[in-house]
């Protein structure tokens, strides 16, 4: 019989994959309060055995004071607020004073390209991480850092399926994330259609990990556009507009 899911091990699970270790400063710049995001990763660095600062959102400034004199390992944020402090730390001429090696980023749609920019910046490793408040919170699939571009479920505790949309049938090509929790105890969801676009990734993870694997998000079910007959996501288009110099990350607050 399985154990009962807790999530701060699947969190810390999730942190472990992206490089995270027991004698880490880990960064906390997700949300806390009603969000899963602060809490989840908070009770997740605790269980790796890692010290969590509890920064929270906002306060800009602050926040790069505390990485540098904190000695920060990790960056747990999401990715566009990620992008923000890099921009505000070079302007500032405090990228040398932070020395991350990894960071956790979710809770919104971002492209290669952003990980691109954020690796060169902060000189890390940047991953993936998703998770979504019916389900859990943070740690429901992660990347980890030996093979990014696809994300690990953590399939002991959340059964992935990959439907059709229009139909509701399995598909073996892109299509719908449907979760359904194995261990989860008093408020358990089946079959729960996260809205979410991806595909199953078939070939084994080099990191050694046999958790089922899903490619990276594309976006929504709601946010397609069709363009002549071709579906379109948001995050394509994204990655088209960051290539051209002329135009900023949309990281103004
Ligand atoms: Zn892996």
């Amino acid at each position: 019989m399985l154990a009962r899911v807790a999530p701060a091990a699947a969190s810390a699970r999730a942190l472990a994959a992206m490089g995270g270790r027991p004698d880490d400063v880990l960064h906390n710049a997700y949300g806390y309060g009603l969000f899963t995001g602060g809490l989840g990763f908070h009770y997740g660095a605790e269980r790796l055995g890692a010290t969590v600062v509890p920064a929270s959102g906002g306060n800009v400034p602050l926040q790069l004071e505390l990485m540098a004199d904190l000695g920060a390992d990790g960056l747990l944020c999401t990715p566009s607020f990620a992008l923000l402090l890099a921009e505000r730390a070079e302007a500032e001429g405090m990228l040398d004073r932070i020395d991350l090696r990894f960071g956790a980023f979710g809770a919104e749609p971002w492209s290669e390209a952003v990980r691109a920019k954020l690796e060169q910046a902060w000189g890390m490793d940047a991953c993936d991480m998703y998770g979504l408040s019916e389900i859990m919170g943070p740690g429901v699939a992660s990347e980890c850092r030996e093979e990014k571009g696809a994300l690990h479920v953590f399939d002991d505790h959340f059964l992935p399926e990959i439907v059709d949309p229009e139909t509701g049938r399995a598909t073996h090509g892109r299509g719908e994330l449907v979760l359904t929790t194995l261990t989860k105890e008093a408020f358990p969801v089946l079959r729960y259609r996260t809205g979410d676009v991806t595909s199953f990734v078939d070939e084994p993870c080099s990191c050694g990990r046999t958790h089922r694997r899903i490619s990276r998000f594309s976006g929504r079910v709601d946010d397609m556009l069709i363009v002549r007959g071709v579906n379109v996501f948001p995050s394509e288009i994204e990655a088209v507009v960051l290539e051209d110099p002329a135009l900023a990350p949309s990281t103004r607050s």
